[in-house]
């Protein structure tokens, strides 16, 4: 029997190659040794997919006399077929690959190995010298093969065999639109959730004049294709060279690719024990952690990359990311010092002195940055200071402390403090992030400034601001992203093109600070949001953290607009999916922010749960069971969670009584209200279309809420009334007799007492 096979975790061009061979050996069976890969499993599942490929367990080994080798010629990646070359001396065995010859390949009879893009190339080749006709269909998955091992031409790998034999394959009737369809399938959340952790763990390496990114992730949870989300992330960043080191449980992997030339990331997986092409490679890491791992890479790199003219002793990092912003306008020497004594309370202004002073006693780089220095520029009063330093800020808030003898707590887990000071005032202060980089003994040196990297990290160009704040350059501003322009300009604009990918909180931070500001979002941030909002990153969030934004919104001065702003951006489905926004919702969001004005101007304790109100305006058109499911989403205790369940019973039920035909009196006004939620009666008058309702919750609100009675407990047991049920009773009837104006001095209440507690 004549066996066709390739190697574990099949690909595209494995089946490919698979398909083409059995059109060469037309009795033969066809069967993975394995896995296969995620894509080439959704296109399994396709209708469009018509092959028989069997499965390990279906072959009966003992009946295989010849083998097909495509795609690979080392026995270690047959999985159980490897057993047919230890076991059958005679087995005859050919051999169609495209990698590079390597010691422990296994020989063939025939042998037709070259180094092209894909080994379907070498396959049509053959079918097309032997005039071997081929059906549409085939043509289409064997160039599905070779467009996704040459990145749809683009790799170095790239070949004029494999332009050739595509050429063929599409007059063969091979459909282009399919193959792209199945290769740039979108990726999953999970996958999303990858690429997010790739951009916060890569980092970018200049070796010998050679950029390129090695990136380090501990992951949890077995995730399929990394290679083809390493390969997207490439694509975004435009990187020609990056190496994603990752440990999944026990098992730690070596991700290599290459569009350069001069760095053959086969030959490096290689030296790891594993391979693959100079384009594209893999290997397992043993022996070794990551960071050790990253060490023997980077020297590797050094001694394999030849010398050019730009050569740079050591290799230098920097944070990820393609700047997008625009180039600083101001001179980076502007000094804020006046602005910061004319604006700032006089203590305050102290306060960031002795922080300056401390900092040059240490020594260590102290820096204002974040939204302090936004609104020092904004003139927009804010006390709370944010310091970064560029070493151990846990080590400097307690310096800080007990300079200013004020209280210090510390984060280890985060390297930041918070400084107590006894004026009062907060300081928030962080440690710049690459001082803490967990390095093994050969650290490569850091060149990078860490302010820069950290400032790097932050949400928009605005909020990555710093001012220095040792001596001599003391309230020097820094911008390094063109912050202060965009803040003159009224733009919202992020740092790099992945910001929303990165943290997605920060598509509601946007919209946050839009509505605060009245700024407009820049066109290149406005498409990330939309592109974002369609990936479903939001969906990431968990219910508490995007409650957490939702909350912070709902407690600016116009939510309203901000929600209006949220359902343009379709985001308002991520809250709970059967929201949708309409003009009344807009209406009455309108009115529950007039309302709330009205009741901040009453002053009165405790405050509302602004959060609680906007949910009701937003849940409303839900069903009850609808409202349960969006609570539970955003993970809302049970008394929230309760009343979002019964809100619209309750203010029907209270309209209907509020609105009956004849005069409501303030004491059946007062009966029907004071059970209620404050927040339901706040939304009730936002809501109400009817005056009388309106009227009612605020005669209560303002006035009948706030009527107490003269009397006590303490008068009825003077009167020989007994604690007991009739005691509150009592006390109650002589408040509404009050509320309708009945009786109104201590005596007249008094004296009801007594009638009440004679009858
Ligand atoms: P507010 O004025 O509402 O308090 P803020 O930006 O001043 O907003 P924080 O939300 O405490 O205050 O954030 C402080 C700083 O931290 C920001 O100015 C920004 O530089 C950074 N930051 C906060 N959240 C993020 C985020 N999700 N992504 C990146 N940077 C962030």
């Amino acid at each position: 029997m004549e066996l066709i096979t390739t190697h574990i975790n099949a690909d595209f061009d494995s089946l490919a190659s698979m398909i083409a061979a059995s059109k060469l050996y037309p009795g033969a069976i066809m069967a993975f040794p394995g896995s296969w890969g995620d894509s080439l499993r959704r296109f399994m599942a396709s209708p469009f997919y018509c092959w028989k490929v069997a499965k390990p367990q279906e072959v009966d080994l003992n009946q295989v006399t010849h083998l097909i080798l495509v795609d690979t010629k080392k026995a270690s990646r047959l999985g159980p077929f490897s057993q047919l070359i230890a076991s059958n001396p005679a087995l005859k065995i050919d051999v169609y690959d495209h990698h590079p010859l390597q010691p422990d390949d296994l020989k063939g009879e025939i042998e037709e190995v070259r180094p092209v893009g894909a080994t379907v190339t070498i396959l049509t080749r053959l079918i097309n010298e032997r005039a071997i006709p081929l059906a549409a269909n085939e043509a289409t998955v064997m160039i599905m093969g070779i467009c996704e091992d040459t990145g749809f031409f683009s790799f170095p790998t790239t070949t004029p065999e494999d332009l050739e034999a595509a050429a063929y394959l599409l007059r063969c009737g091979a459909d282009l639109n399919l193959a792209s369809h199945f290769l740039k399938e979108e990726l999953t959340l999970e996958q999303f959730e990858f690429l997010n952790d790739l951009l916060r763990s890569s980092e970018r390496y200049c070796i010998k004049g050679t950029e390129m990114v090695i990136a380090i992730l501990y992951k949890e949870k077995y995730m399929s294709e990394l290679g083809t989300v390493v390969q997207r992330f490439m694509d975004m960043l435009k990187i020609d060279i990056i190496f994603a080191l990752v440990k999944i449980g026990n098992h730690s992997s070596l991700i290599a690719r290459s569009r350069f030339k001069g760095v053959d990331v086969g030959a490096v997986a290689g030296t790891f024990g594993g391979g693959g092409h100079p384009s594209a490679a893999s290997a397992t890491i043993r022996g070794m952690s990551l960071l050790e791992a990253r060490e023997k890479l980077l020297s590797l790199l050094s001694e394999e990359l030849s010398t050019t003219e730009e050569e740079v002793a050591t290799p230098t990092f920097s944070a990820m990311g393609e700047i997008i912003t625009r180039n600083p306008t101001l001179p980076t020497s502007q000094n804020l010092t006046s602005l910061m004594r004319e604006q700032l309370p006089a203590e305050l202004f102290a306060v960031i002195e002795t922080i300056s002073q401390t900092a040059d006693g240490v020594p260590i780089n102290a820096f204002l940055v974040g939204g302090f220095v936004r609104d020092l520029l904004l003139r927009i009063e804010n006390v709370d200071l944010d310091v970064v330093v560029e070493g151990d800020g846990i080590q400097f808030a307690k310096t800080l402390a007990q300079k200013v003898e004020g209280s210090h707590k510390g984060f280890p887990q985060f390297h930041t403090a918070v400084v107590m000071f006894p004026q009062g005032f907060k300081v928030d202060i962080a440690s710049a992030r690459t001082e803490f980089y967990e390095v093994p003994a050969a650290l490569p040196v850091v060149q990078e400034g860490s302010l820069r990297a950290d400032l790097y990290r932050r949400d928009f160009t605005f909020n990555a601001l710093a001012v220095r704040l040792n001596k001599p350059h003391f309230g020097e501003l820094i911008d390094y992203f063109g912050g202060r322009r965009d803040l003159d300009e009224g733009i919202i604009r992020v740092l790099h093109n992945l910001s929303f990918i990165e943290d997605p909180t920060r598509l509601l931070r946007a919209i946050r600070f839009q509505q605060r500001f009245q700024f407009r979002m820049e066109e290149n941030t406005r498409k990330l949001m939309r592109e974002a909002v369609e990936k479903g990153i939001l969906n990431l969030l968990s219910g508490t953290r995007l409650m957490n934004e939702l909350r912070l919104i709902f407690e600016e001065e116009h939510p309203a607009v901000a929600i209006q702003t949220m359902a343009e951006f379709d985001i308002l489905k991520f809250i709970y999916p059967h929201i949708t926004y309409n003009q009344t919702m807009g209406r009455i969001l309108d009115n529950v922010e007039k309302v709330i004005s009205w009741y901040n101007l009453l002053y009165r304790e405790p405050k509302p749960k602004l959060w609680l109100i906007y949910l009701m305006g937003l849940f409303e058109e839900l069903s009850t069971s609808d409202r349960e499911d969006g609570a539970e989403r955003l993970n809302l205790p049970p008394k929230e969670r309760q009343t979002l369940k019964a809100y619209p019973g309750e203010i029907t039920t209270l309209i209907n009584k509020l609105t009956k035909k004849r005069e409501v009196k303030p004491s059946q006004i007062y009966s029907v209200l004071h059970r209620c939620r404050l927040e339901v009666l706040l939304y009730t008058m936002a809501r109400a279309e009817q005056e009388a309702v309106k009227k009612a919750i605020s005669l209560y609100l303002r006035h009948l809420s706030q009527v107490r009675l003269n009397i006590s407990g303490d008068d009825l047991l003077k009167l020989g009334c007994s604690p007991g049920p009739l005691f509150n009773k009592i006390l109650k009837k002589i408040l509404l007799a009050k509320l309708d104006g009945q009786v109104s001095t201590p005596e007249e209440e008094l004296e009801m007492a007594k009638k009440l507690i004679k009858s």
